[in-house]
């Protein structure tokens, strides 16, 4: 193709099939749709020149991290550009003094929380992937310690981003308040590559706990389980995991339900023993290391036990204090419609996992039922379609489910505002069918 060698002028490229096919899909089970090129820049000016480049002659762009999404987000479905930023991983600037951290957004955040080791200081978000700072702020990852640290949103402070006709521009700041204009940042934050590309982040610095405790908790019934959640956030747990008991069998374990928690002060896991036998545990532990590297590789685990097949991972949040309904009404749908599923999840903030392996036409067609069945539930009971994985391809249809049809149109106008040619990975976030109506799911 001409333009790809005009590319190739001001920007190093790829096109060997390795290369394209690593860009063409993430971890999920959607398609994979190589990219006709992977541009691969290494500073934001160059971004910013591929963008403005493609825009002209409208051709589609879609961001790439480190491909661990599991909603297809980063799969360019339009092919086009994948646009790497896995050059641009450079941490820039750390300031113990301002409690910030100024990284290029292809920076792994384990490779961030590596150059802090040992100086009191993480960058608080935690996820099982081996994410890039700029795909956790895409997507607005969370993970276990969300409880306690919150989403990747409360860890941004600002932003370098590219927009798709090519104009660089910065968002928030250096300080930890700021209260001038509208806040743009978390405009981008979640954005899923649709708006622009963030080429550089400022984030925050959170001090390392000096003390891990942690208690496995395990329980004849769900209901009891949850009772103990509320008494778990009081004690500022530091995670609340939720196993359900067919997942723990699945690990080799106890089939019960049961909670795994982490506490970032001396005294809090002999406490939180304590209420948990006042709870009704049928079993108390501190033996939860074993247990908590198995909840990290929940995803791989349950894609080594099924090989071949695709999974499909639901990510519905409900307010918590419906936490326990929603995983009973999952847990008796997967018997219903006889499905294998893996169910754990985020119990401190309500934020479930059904991780669902399907092979073939003909075992798809149950899974998307269940998960409509429980993005359904999650809306009736006041939660959402997405906790932390993001929209991507998968979820489209939810949006206006959740957001109603007048959310939805001010959202396109966002997008036609900054991306108006639509270049910014296309065929994601904004659903091509508007259904309000949760029973048309
Ligand atoms: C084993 C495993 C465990 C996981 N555990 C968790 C978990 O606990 N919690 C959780 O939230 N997620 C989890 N994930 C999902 C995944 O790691 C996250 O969604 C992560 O944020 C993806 O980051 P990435 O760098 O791989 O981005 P990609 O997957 O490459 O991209 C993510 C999205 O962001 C866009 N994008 C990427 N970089 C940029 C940029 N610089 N500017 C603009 N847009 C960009 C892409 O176009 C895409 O839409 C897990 C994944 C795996 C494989």
């Amino acid at each position: 193709m001409n333009w790809v060698s005009e590319l190739a002028g001001f920007v190093s490229v790829e096109t060997g099939e390795a290369v394209r096919a690593r860009h063409g899909g993430d971890v999920s089970g959607h398609d994979a749709v190589w990219p006709d090129v992977v541009a691969m820049p290494e500073s934001a000016v160059q971004v910013a020149a591929v963008l403005a480049w493609a825009n002209e002659r409208e051709l589609p762009v879609t961001p790439w991290g480190a491909g661990t999404s599991v909603e297809g987000n980063p799969i360019p479905v339009r092919g086009g550009i994948s646009l790497s930023l896995e050059r641009m991983n450079r941490v820039k600037e750390i300031r113990l003094e301002d409690r910030l951290a100024v990284v290029e957004a292809g920076t792994k955040y384990r490779e961030l929380n590596r150059q802090l080791a040992g100086s009191g200081w993480q960058f608080a978000v935690e996820i099982g992937g081996d994410a890039t700072i700029g795909g956790m702020i895409a997507n607005n990852a969370a993970g276990p310690k969300a409880v306690k640290y919150g989403s990747t949103k409360a860890h941004v402070l600002g932003l370098e981003v590219a927009l798709a006709d090519g104009r660089l521009i910065r968002t928030g700041g250096r300080t930890w308040k700021q209260s001038c204009g509208y806040n743009l940042t978390q405009l981008f934050v979640g954005s899923e590559g649709t708006l622009g590309v963030i080429t550089e982040a400022i984030v925050k610095l959170t001090p390392t706990p000096a003390v891990r405790e942690v208690v496995v908790a395990r329980f004849a019934s769900v209901r009891e389980a949850v009772r103990c959640v509320g008494a778990m956030r009081a004690l500022d747990a530091g995670a609340i995991e939720f196993l359900d008991r067919s997942y723990m069998s699945f690990l080799g374990e106890e089939a019960a339900d049961t909670l795994f928690c982490e506490f970032h002060t001396e005294g809090h896991g002999r406490a939180a023993e304590a209420i948990f036998l006042a709870g009704g545990a049928t079993e108390v532990s501190r033996a939860g290391e074993t247990l908590w590297a198995a909840r990290l590789r929940a995803y791989t685990a349950s894609q080594e036990a099924n090989p071949g097949a695709r999974l499909l991972t639901t990510d519905t949040a409900v307010p918590v204090g419906a936490f326990a309904e929603m995983v009973e009404f999952l847990q008796a749908e997967l018997a219903r419609r006889e499905l294998t599923g893996y169910l754990l999840g985020h119990a401190g903030d309500g934020n479930l996992h059904v991780i669902l392996p399907w092979r073939g036409e003909g075992e798809w067609g149950a899974v998307e039922g269940f998960h409509r069945a429980a993005v359904r539930k999650s809306l009736e009971l006041g939660g959402t379609a997405s906790g932390e994985h993001g929209v991507g391809m998968g979820k489209r249809e939810f949006v206006a489910t959740e957001h109603g049809e007048e959310a939805v149109a001010v959202m396109r106008g966002i997008k036609a505002m900054l991306d108006p040619r639509g270049i910014l990975n296309p065929g994601k976030v904004l659903p091509e069918r508007i259904v309000t109506n949760a029973n048309e799911l």
